[in-house]
């Protein structure tokens, strides 16, 4: 089928109207920034305005404020294949990480070992630095080969800590091979679904995933810097105390008791004051979810990444471009890289006409498929536009050879 053919036949087309659109720009970058949902102008506004401006201090209780992350963590429950009441939204991915993972070592005193590999995102890395050295018992991160980390899997780990799909070249893991092994031997598993949430099945119940955690501004459109989530299995809630453990974790944050007391539930997971602002913008671009099969997303994202691979190919075969993902589709996440010689001034000048995607250290341009708002012609486009960028050497003029601060 061509581009026209897919998009005439997409169950997904529909979906586009539900997002603002920029005139001219064919956005492959959704998996670092989702698109504008149209609903979440209106409910911000009216959260703004309405609910703080008229409701006041009222409000968390008027307008459930304080009901926000467990609402919102219900709805992205659904899409990882979590119980409800198994998900909070607050803070960050990179502080989730440290909750989890102190969780994590916490039940598993006796070992040292936190396993990890080198394709994960640096935060996670980071993050489990600082809290090796934070918590000074002798832990040691050790990084791993993507392709090793099966056979690394040994009874000194306490915690396998992945990435499910790789932030720069797509690779796909496989969670519940990888849980099971892990669990085979004791070992509790912590899974980063930044690049998965909305972009694949994920079904943290059935890979029985002890922990798990993401974004809300990538495939979920919540925003820049919105609130992320994250996921503790229930068996696991009463088995750890809580490392950061902040009011909003209380079991009864308005006793203020002298003594910290975790909630029972997926609240212990809580530090400080939801984000409402930012919680009412993710909470309604999440509606758009409501009536969407996540089969239908992964068949649309993979065949929107075999197209884009088959057309840029076809079209640049004449210039060192590589595909740096993996060719086959069930491999991927939704998204594909290539390495390019002068990569960054590359995708400079992709982007001044009109193709966003990004640039990730040291050569590769990534670009990321987002079937809720994409159209398969768009992807021809795209793929058009590139040939011409490096046919035309469009990338050399110096306008696209300085850095800026984010890439
Ligand atoms: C995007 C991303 C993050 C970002 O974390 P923040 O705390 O939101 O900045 C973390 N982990 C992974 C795997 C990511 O892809």
């Amino acid at each position: 089928m061509d581009a026209a053919e897919l998009d005439g036949n997409d169950p997904l087309a529909d979906k586009r109207s539900c997002f603002e659109i920029p005139e001219g720009v064919i956005y492959l970058d959704g998996n670092s920034l989702g698109m504008l949902p149209k609903s979440v102008s209106a409910r911000v506004s009216h959260v703004v305005s309405r609910e703080w401006g008229g409701s006041l201090i009222k409000g968390w209780n008027d307008h459930d404020w304080i009901g926000l992350p467990g609402r919102v963590g219900d709805k992205i429950a659904a899409l990882i294949g979590a119980p409800a009441g198994s998900v909070i939204v607050a803070d960050s991915t990179s502080l989730n990480l440290v909750k989890v993972l102190s969780a994590a070592l916490s039940m598993r005193p006796e070992r040292k070992v936190i396993l990890s590999d080198t394709g994960n995102f640096p935060t996670d890395l980071y993050m489990a630095q600082g809290l090796i050295s934070t918590l000074d018992k002798g832990h040691e991160l050790r990084l791993v080969e993507p392709e090793d980390v099966a056979s690394a899997i040994d009874e000194t780990v306490a915690v396998l800590m992945l990435t499910e799909v790789d932030y720069r070249i797509g690779r796909r893991h496989n969670m519940p091979e990888l849980t099971s092994a892990a669990q085979d031997v004791d070992i509790l598993t912590i899974w980063d679904l930044a690049h998965s949430a909305g972009a694949l099945p994920v079904d943290v119940t059935a890979s029985k995933a002890d922990f798990a955690i993401g974004c809300g501004y990538k495939y979920l459109n919540g925003g820049p810097g919105a609130p992320a989530f994250v996921y503790v299995r229930p068996d696991h809630l009463r088995g750890f105390e809580p490392s950061l453990s902040g009011w909003m974790g209380h079991a009864e944050p308005f006793a203020f008791d002298l003594e910290y007391r975790p909630a029972n539930g997926i609240d212990r997971m809580l530090v400080g004051t939801p984000a409402i602002l930012a919680l009412s913008a993710l909470d309604a671009a999440l509606d758009v979810w409501e009536d969407v099969e996540i089969g239908d997303v992964r068949r649309k994202s993979k065949q929107m990444g075999d197209l884009f691979i088959k057309e840029v190919e076809a079209r640049c075969a004449g210039y060192s471009l590589g595909l740096f993902s993996p060719r086959d589709a069930t491999k991927r996440g939704s998204q594909v890289s290539f390495r390019c010689p002068d990569g960054y001034a590359v995708m400079q000048a992709l982007i001044a006409n009109g193709v966003v995607g990004d640039f990730r250290a040291p050569d590769i341009i990534r670009f990321g498929f987002t079937p809720l708002y994409l159209k398969y012609a768009e992807i021809v486009q795209a793929a058009e536009i590139l040939e011409r960028v490096l046919g035309q050497k469009l990338w050399q003029d110096p306008r696209y050879q300085k850095k800026a601060k984010v890439t």
